[in-house]
C-alpha cells in the first residue's frame, strides 16, 4: 500500500510540477514543483532498484522521508521529509499489530506526519501552509463513523484535503516565504497545501486500490 502511494505521488507530482512551481512563483520563489519532483522521482528510483525495502511499511516511509530530506531542499524538503519520517516512527509502533486496520494505520500515519510538520515548522491551520490541507484530511477521517465503508472514508479524506487547499486562496500567509508578502499573499493558492492535497488523494487511491501502479 505504501509503495502504491509513493508511486502514485511520484507520478502525480511529476505531472503537476509546473503548476506547483507556478503557484510558488506567485507567492514564493518558484521551486516547489521542481524540488518535489526531484525528491519523489528519486524515491521512485529507489523503489525500482530495490534500494528501499517495500516489505515494511514503517521502514519504507522512513527511508522515503530521509530521501526527501536529502534531495528536495527548501522548506518543503525539510517538512515533508520530517513528515514521512515521523509517520514511519508512529507506524513502527503499530503496524505489526494485527488488530489495527488499514483505516487506523492511515490515521496514525497522517497524525504522525502532521505532528512532524508542526514540531518543525510551528505553523497552525489557517497560516496558509500544507497543514491547511492535511489537518482537514485527518479531521474528515476521524469524523467518519467507524462503520463508514473504507472507500467513503478515503474519499471524504481526499475531498477535505482538496477543499482545505482551495480555502487557502483568501488567506494571508503567516509562515514560510509567502509570509514576507503580507497581505499580498492573499488571493493565491498555497503551493504546499496544493501538493499536500495531491499526496492525500494518492493516499486515498492507494488504500482503495485504484492507484496507478506503473511509474
Ligand atoms: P521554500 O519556501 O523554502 O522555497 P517550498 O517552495 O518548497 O519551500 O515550499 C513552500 C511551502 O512550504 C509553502 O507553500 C507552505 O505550504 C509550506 N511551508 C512553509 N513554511 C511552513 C511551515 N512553517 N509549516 C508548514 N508548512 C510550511
Ligand atoms: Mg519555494
Amino acid at each position: 500500500m505504501t509503495d502504491a502511494w509513493l508511486r502514485c505521488t511520484a507520478r502525480a507530482i511529476h505531472e503537476r510540477r509546473l503548476w506547483l512551481t507556478e503557484l510558488d512563483a506567485a507567492i514564493g520563489d518558484g521551486d516547489h514543483g521542481i524540488n518535489l519532483d526531484r525528491g519523489f522521482s528519486a524515491v521512485l528510483g529507489d523503489l525500482e532498484t530495490g534500494a528501499i525495502p517495500t516489505g515494511d511499511v514503517a521502514e519504507l516511509m522512513t527511508s522515503a522521508g530521509r530521501r526527501l530530506l536529502g534531495l528536495v531542499g527548501g522548506a518543503s524538503g525539510a517538512l515533508y521529509g520530517r513528515a514521512l519520517m515521523s509517520a514511519g516512527t508512529q507506524l513502527a509502533e503499530r503496524a505489526g499489530d494485527e488488530e489495527v486496520g488499514r483505516r487506523a494505520l492511515v490515521e496514525i500515519a497522517l497524525a504522525g506526519a502532521i505532528d512532524g510538520i508542526t514540531a518543525l515548522g510551528r505553523a497552525a491551520p489557517g497560516d496558509k501552509t500544507m497543514l491547511d490541507a492535511l489537518s482537514p484530511a485527518l479531521g474528515a477521517l476521524r469524523a467518519a463513523p467507524p462503520d463508514t465503508p473504507e472507500r467513503d472514508a478515503m474519499l471524504a479524506m481526499a475531498e477535505a484535503a482538496e477543499a482545505g487547499a482551495t480555502a487557502t486562496i483568501p488567506l494571508v500567509a503567516r509562515k514560510g516565504r509567502a509570509s514576507y508578502l503580507g497581505e499580498r499573499s492573499a488571493g493565491h493558492l498555497d503551493p504546499g497545501a496544493a501538493s499536500s492535497a495531491i499526496l492525500i488523494r494518492c493516499l486515498a487511491d492507494a488504500v482503495t486500490g485504484t492507484a496507478r501502479q506503473s511509474p
